[in-house]
């Protein structure tokens, strides 16, 4: 209602009482913003000060702007649920889509508001969680400094075309290290599952990906395996697959015939 133009002359609490205005209790004007406020931020940030008028707990961290600094201080975006979109540079289009909403007219990286943790009731909701672009509601420059709502805010042409390019090159290799990561040690090509039975596709480019994408990981450090014999049990204990298939257990089961009969071994039923 405090926009440019409106009727009722109407203002927040602190531009009506003035800077120098004190309560009986010697504090200046509490913030609470939002529009509607977050009833959590109201009834946490009165709990605090009551905390600390008794005694019982730290005293309460205001901004100059007398905002709650423990519910303001960080950007919307930093915690928002559609981040990572934003740093793999993946966009909303139009309403409903599921990538971050900057090119639909989110502000939140510039808007400090703690909704996407705190929900709009109950901590459910809110506004990009609930796939609504955030129009600035908790700053006090809104509502005029952040229209035409629902348009791309100019400094995102810079940042989130920097997403995009380098949201192209790291999009793919994680991909891949994703794909590599979906795969068992003891599968690789063929998943082990009824829900996909065909083989691995994994392009020459994924293994030498992969090759030098391990090699970095695992530089300095040991690499995971079970054959070494001073990783053996001292007592001889040995699990169940491993007394039944022998130094073949950790291998698919119909990988252990081939195995067995390259090494002229007999198997049962060409299996096991
Ligand atoms: S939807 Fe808004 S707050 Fe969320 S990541 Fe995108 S720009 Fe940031
Ligand atoms: S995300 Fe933006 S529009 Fe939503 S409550 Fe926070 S400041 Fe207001």
């Amino acid at each position: 209602p405090a926009a440019y133009g409106n009727v009722t002359g109407s203002m927040s609490v602190m531009d009506f009482l003035g800077k120098d205005y004190r309560s009986v209790l010697g504090l200046p004007v509490i913030n609470i913003p939002g529009c509607a406020p977050v009833g959590d931020n109201f009834t946490d940030a009165v709990q605090a000060i009551l905390l600390f008028l008794q005694g019982l707990g730290p005293l309460p961290e205001f901004d100059e702007l007398g905002r709650p600094a423990w519910q303001f201080s960080e950007t919307v975006h930093r915690r928002c649920v559609r981040a990572g979109y934003y740093e793999e540079g993946t966009f909303a289009k139009e309403y409903g889509d599921p990538e971050c909403l900057v090119e639909i007219g989110c502000w939140g990286p510039v808007v400090q508001c703690n909704i996407t943790e705190k929900g709009a009731v109950a901590h459910m909701g809110g506004c990009m969680n609930a796939g609504g672009p955030c129009i600035g509601c908790t700053m006090p420059g809104f509502p005029d400094k952040f229209s035409p709502f629902y348009k791309s805010p100019p400094g995102s042409l810079f940042s989130s075309n920097a997403s995009r390019v380098l949201g192209s090159i790291v999009r793919p290799l994680r991909r891949i290290s994703q794909r590599e990561r979906n795969r068992e040690i003891r599968w690789h090509e063929t998943v082990s599952s009824g829900w996909a039975m065909e083989k691995g596709d994994v392009s020459l480019t994924h293994k030498v990906l992969e090759f030098f994408y391990e090699a970095m990981q695992f530089q300095g450090a040991k690499r995971p395996e079970r054959h070494r014999t001073e990783d053996k049990s001292s007592s001889g204990y040995q699990s169940l697959p491993e007394r039944l298939y022998g130094k073949d257990y950790q291998v698919l089961p119909e990988q252990r015939g081939r195995k067995a009969e390259k090494r002229g071994e007999h198997t049962e039923g060409g299996e096991e």
